[in-house]
C-alpha cells in the first residue's frame, strides 16, 4: 500500500482489463479492424475509452469535439455516451483513416451525431470560432492530434466550451519521456511546456490522470 499511484505491470493490467471493461462488441471490431493497419498505436485504449464516456455521461454532455479521430474509437466511444440528439465534430486529415471511422460510426447507428470536418484543425477551429459562433458552446472536447500544437489547439478548445466544460488531453506522458532528461525531441519538449503551463493556467481546474499514455483533464472555470 502507498499513498502514490501503483506501477502498472502487465499482470495487473490485464486484471483491469478483465475485471472492469465493458467494451461493446462494435468497439471491440473496431480495435481488430484497426490493429492490422499502420498506426495502430494512434488508437486509444479500451480502458480510455470506458473512462471518457463515463465521463460524458457524468457531465450529461451534449455537444463534443474531437481532435485528432484516426479510425474513430474515441470519438464513437464519445458518440455512444451521448443522448440521441447529441454531436461530436471531429477534426482530422486523413480521409484513409477517417473512411474507417465513417463505416464504424454507420454501423454503431451513431452517423447522424457526426461532424467531420477533414482540414488542418488549426483552420477548422478558427472558422468555427469566427463564422459559426460556435465559441462557449461546447460541453465535451478531446484533444489527440499533432504534440506540437497541443498548446494552439488548447487554447482554441478553451475558447469553444462552456464554463464548466472538459477538455480531455491525450499522451500527456509521452511513454514516460517526459520525466527523462534525456529525451529531448520536439513533441517532448512542448509536452513538458504545455503540461506546465496547464498547471500554472487560473481558467481551469485542473487534473493529470495516469491512464493509458497520462490524460490530462481540465474543466473550464
Ligand atoms: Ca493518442
Amino acid at each position: 500500500m502507498s499513498n502514490r499511484t501503483i506501477s502498472m505491470t502487465d499482470a495487473l493490467y490485464d486484471y483491469l482489463c478483465n475485471a472492469s471493461l465493458r467494451e461493446p462488441e462494435i468497439l471491440k471490431e473496431l480495435r481488430t479492424a484497426t490493429a492490422k493497419m499502420p498506426n495502430a498505436n494512434m488508437q486509444i485504449a479500451p480502458e480510455q475509452g470506458q473512462f471518457m464516456a463515463l465521463l460524458v455521461k457524468l457531465m450529461k454532455a451534449h455537444k463534443a469535439l474531437e481532435i485528432g479521430t484516426f479510425t474513430g474509437y474515441s470519438s464513437l466511444s464519445v458518440a455512444l455516451a451521448l443522448p440521441a440528439l447529441g454531436e461530436v465534430v471531429c477534426c482530422d486529415m486523413s480521409e484513409e483513416y477517417t473512411a474507417v471511422a465513417q463505416e464504424f460510426w454507420e454501423r454503431a447507428g451513431v452517423a447522424e451525431k457526426m461532424d467531420l470536418r477533414l482540414g488542418p484543425a488549426l483552420e477548422t477551429l478558427d472558422q468555427m470560432i469566427a463564422d459559426k459562433n460556435q465559441a462557449g458552446t461546447f460541453d465535451f472536447a478531446f484533444i489527440d492530434a499533432d504534440k506540437i500544437e497541443y498548446p494552439e489547439y488548447y487554447e482554441r478548445v478553451l475558447t469553444l466550451l462552456r464554463p464548466g466544460g472538459l477538455i480531455v488531453v491525450d499522451n500527456v506522458l509521452r511513454g514516460g519521456r517526459v520525466a527523462d532528461p534525456g529525451e529531448n525531441d520536439a513533441g517532448t519538449q512542448v509536452m513538458r511546456q504545455f503540461n506546465e503551463d496547464l498547471k500554472n493556467d487560473s481558467r481551469i481546474e485542473l487534473s493529470l490522470v495516469p491512464i493509458a499514455d497520462g490524460l490530462t483533464l481540465a474543466m473550464k472555470r
